[in-house]
């Protein structure tokens, strides 16, 4: 038998054969391991370099092409970050501006890059709502149908073309019907209800109707077969005060996120006020709401597993509803942990932003916002008023990732006005 010899590491305990200790100088092979490690960093630490790509741009074109370059991660390169975001660049681009980028999304389509071209149209669409009709044609050279809501705008030859495509082309027919939800107009309109009153073949391979893709554009089929829109175009972002510190902002008087007075019958935890807010506030007043304030109510706890309604009494005080149906499912929760969310204090953006901003969840914007249209991070799903049976609209929501490192997740936020109720629902990737 070899007889084993002791690791050279003061304090390690671990005896090696001496073949390993001819190859690593004595040491056992985690000790061995572990200097390699920090040798390799200290010659990391050393020869890193910093890189500003940035340093001589003036061009904000400029600018944001180079954000949008793809970079192959190197260790040894340290990349200097724009002072501004990639949303907040967009949103200050003129019309030339925004322009030139457009062109340069087509130049990247022409050259074949699909994957650098479509974020770059998806930010011009939702900060900016740009008309980018010109582009519709080559997007449809190139089989790209998956990102909807850039042809929202589509002029009529477009639709009827997509109209014609969505009855044959068994491939792309999922795309094409999130497409024709987004145009919504009209033309789209009667074909759905067409759709509804004569089912065609191909609809039997679909998860849900044909017009149940309405609710991904924003809006529902109602049953005299009329459009029904769910959401509101007014939209106002919800930042970290920090970020907004003009008087206006202050004067909007909305708050998020405070810990209420009353507890969760389910989990006995203290409810949040999610947002209370001045009916009469741009994103609000279309409601009609009866009510000077109103207050979205949850349970940050039992609301990630189940809708939860609340209904509003006469002077617009929150009242858990007796329509809540407790979950089959709820975990333990730890009463330690319903201290309630306790991140920077939060107010509303003093000028509206695109209704679009956060539409499409996986670009890198903060989603969270009063009005616009929902980020879903699943399927767009839009509660069932408990006392009238109607959809609910949606009023705005609240993504938890926007003011919380750890944070994720999203809680949207409905309405009924003429039932004076609110839900909330959760979803997370
Ligand atoms: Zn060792
Ligand atoms: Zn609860
Ligand atoms: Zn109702």
């Amino acid at each position: 038998m070899t007889e084993r010899i002791p690791c050279k590491t003061e304090g390690c305990r671990a005896t090696i054969l001496p073949t390993t200790a001819a190859k690593t100088g004595g040491y056992c092979m985690p000790c061995h391991q572990e200097q390699e490690r920090q040798k390799r960093q200290a010659y990391i630490e050393q020869h890193r370099k910093t890189v500003n790509l940035y340093e001589d741009l003036t061009d904000p074109v400029e600018i944001l092409k180079v954000m949008h370059t793809p970079r192959q991660h190197d260790p040894l390169i340290q990349y200097v970050p724009y002072p501004l975001s990639k949303e907040q660049m967009y949103v200050s681009l003129t019309a030339e501006e925004a322009g030139r980028m457009l062109k340069y999304a087509l130049e990247l389509l022409a050259a074949g890059d699909k994957n650098e071209a479509d974020p770059i149209l998806l930010s011009l669409v939702c900060y900016r709502n740009d008309y980018i009709v010109e582009v519709l044609p080559e997007l449809m050279e190139h089989g790209m149908y998956h990102s909807g809501i850039l042809f929202k705008d589509a002029p009529p030859d477009i639709r009827d073309r997509l109209l014609q495509q969505v009855e044959w082309d068994d491939d792309n027919r999922n795309h094409l019907l999130l497409i024709l939800s987004w145009i919504g107009d009209p033309v789209v309109i009667s074909r759905i209800r067409e759709w509804r009153l004569h089912p065609p073949e191909w609809a039997e391979q679909l998860f849900v109707g044909p017009e149940i893709y309405a609710l991904e554009g924003g809006w529902e089929l109602t049953s005299d077969g009329e459009r029904r829109d769910l959401t509101h175009g007014l939209s106002y972002a919800i930042r970290a005060t920090g970020e907004q510190r003009d008087a206006a902002t202050a004067a909007s008087n909305a708050r998020f996120l405070k810990i209420s007075a009353s507890n969760c019958p389910w989990c006995d935890g203290k409810l949040t006020i999610l947002l209370d807010a001045d009916t009469s506030h741009p994103s609000l007043a279309y409601l009609g709401l009866p009510l000077e304030r109103l207050q979205v109510e949850t349970c940050e706890r039992c609301g990630c597993f189940s809708t939860i309604y609340v209904e509003l009494d006469r002077q617009g005080v929150p009242v858990w509803s007796r329509f809540n149906q407790k979950p089959a499912y709820l975990p333990s929760f730890d009463s330690e942990d319903s201290s309630g969310m306790t991140g920077p204090r939060l107010t509303l953006s003093s000028e509206p932003h695109s209704p679009y901003y956060a539409a499409i969840w996986t670009l890198s914007q903060q989603d969270s916002q009063i009005g616009g249209h929902p980020s879903w991070v699943q399927d767009a799903d839009y509660p069932f008023c408990p006392c009238c049976a109607k959809r609910m609209r949606f009023i705005g929501q609240v993504d938890w990732a926007d003011f919380d490192n750890l944070g994720e997740g999203i809680f949207y936020m409905f309405v009924c006005a003429e039932d004076k109720v609110t839900a909330t629902l959760y979803q997370q990737s």
